[in-house]
């Protein structure tokens, strides 16, 4: 990337951090397999220890609860296993939010007829009434919930879903994949069975993740077989060099967590209070609580990936909020399930920030709105918003 590009797309990935770097360059180096036990293996089990130790910490779980995966996407399909269970009674269905990830939207390994969702509020938070209801109506459930969307950045009510839940005789799964690195939190306290991340959103390489267990869940059928890696539960030799990124990853992320975010959300407020001044701008789910680093925004009349190639050749990567797959651009399911219309749905742009972003990266990404925004037309801007 050379200096003059602006990223402010860090919710789709960050730019690996130093730190991560050097402990995979150094990783790379090393020749033995982490399950033979002479020196070389044992020096690469050294640092796939290492990072588990890491990132067991980072959540406050045990290192033999973290299992190493190729990514947020594996963690997740592990994770949604249909009979997965605490005790005797396994989990026949699972019940998803209308707001995830399509990781876990599709299902994991639970068949399409054994997938529920349940509802969100106009703010896209998880409908409580909802998911009592469903809980009701069945056998016990696994129910997976994100503690943060990637593409409005609401929080959810993770802790008090999860009591719902497990009254219920349920088990919860939370897709942290996004909040990781932007809250803290810790795997108890959120009342999690099973989390999912992912080392890209935290300055880590892209294809490595890791799913940890917060409580004793019996069930959860490797979704790759053959050696016994991984406690039995994801085999194939470790990608080292990987773990050993995300391990580091994560020790440079979380001692200044709170700091950097405190930064980062103020940078985030200055650009909401800036973009709030064009005409008809609609700033999503900004009435809950939301990552610090995240603004979904529209403006009725501007197409978001009008905005997004505007800001593009303005040298600022952002992103739409809608999925753009087989060149055809749909409205973002996040919006849809929160009752947006779909033309103010399709102009949904995401600015996401992160550790390393600065004033003058948002002084860039403002000039550039400013023109974008020039050019709306008067009948553009008396279009009378939806609100949010
Ligand atoms: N869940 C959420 C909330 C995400 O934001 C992402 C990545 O965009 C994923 C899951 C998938 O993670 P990965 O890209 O590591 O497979």
């Amino acid at each position: 990337m050379t200096s003059e590009r602006v990223y402010l797309d860090w919710n789709a990935t960050t730019p690996l951090r130093t730190e991560a770097r050097a402990a995979m360059v150094a990783a790379l180096e090393l020749t033995g397999n982490p399950s033979s036990i002479h020196a070389e293996g044992r020096a690469a089990r050294g640092l796939v220890e290492q990072a588990r130790t890491a990132v067991a910490g980072a959540v406050g779980a045990a290192p033999r609860d973290v299992v190493f995966t190729s990514g947020g996407t594996e963690a997740i399909t592990l994770a949604l296993t249909p009979g997965l269970r605490i005790g005797s009674k396994p989990a026949e269905r699972l019940l998803v939010s209308a707001v995830e990830h399509a990781a876990v939207l599709s299902g994991g390994r639970f068949a399409p007829a054994q997938v529920e969702v349940v509802e969100v509020t106009r703010e896209g938070v998880l409908n409580f009434d909802h998911l009592r209801q469903l809980l009701a109506s069945g056998p016990p459930a696994l129910l997976s919930l994100m503690l943060a969307n990637n593409e409005t950045g609401a929080l959810q009510p993770v802790a008090e879903a999860a009591e719902i839940v497990h009254a219920a005789g349920g088990l919860v799964h939370v897709d942290a994949i996004q909040a990781f690195g932007k809250v803290p939190f810790q795997i108890k306290g959120l009342g999690a069975d099973l989390l999912s991340l992912s080392a890209h959103k935290i300055g880590g390489p892209k294809g490595v993740g890791a799913l940890v267990f917060g409580s004793d869940v019996q069930g959860a059928e490797p979704v790759l077989r053959g050696g016994g890696q991984e406690l039995g539960r994801r085999a194939g030799t470790e990608n080292v060099a990987g773990i050993a990124g995300f391990g580091a990853a994560v020790a440079a992320t979380m001692p200044t967590i709170i700091a950097d975010m405190k930064r980062v959300e103020s940078l985030r407020n200055r650009l909401e209070a800036n973009l709030r001044q064009t005409a008809g701008s609609v700033i999503f789910c900004e009435s809950v609580a939301r990552l610090p680093n995240t603004t979904l925004f529209a403006v009725p009349g501007l197409r978001a990936e009008t905005a997004v190639i505007g800001f593009d050749l303005a040298g600022v990567a952002v992103s739409s909020g809608s999925a753009c797959s087989s060149g055809k651009v749909q409205p973002s399911h996040v919006l849809q399930a929160m009752g947006c219309g779909p033309e103010l749905a399709q102009s949904a742009i995401r600015i996401s920030l992160g550790w390393s972003s600065s004033e003058s990266d948002i002084d860039a990404c403002l000039n550039a709105w400013k023109r974008l925004a020039g050019n709306l037309t008067k009948r553009d801007h008396e279009t009378v918003p939806e609100r949010f």
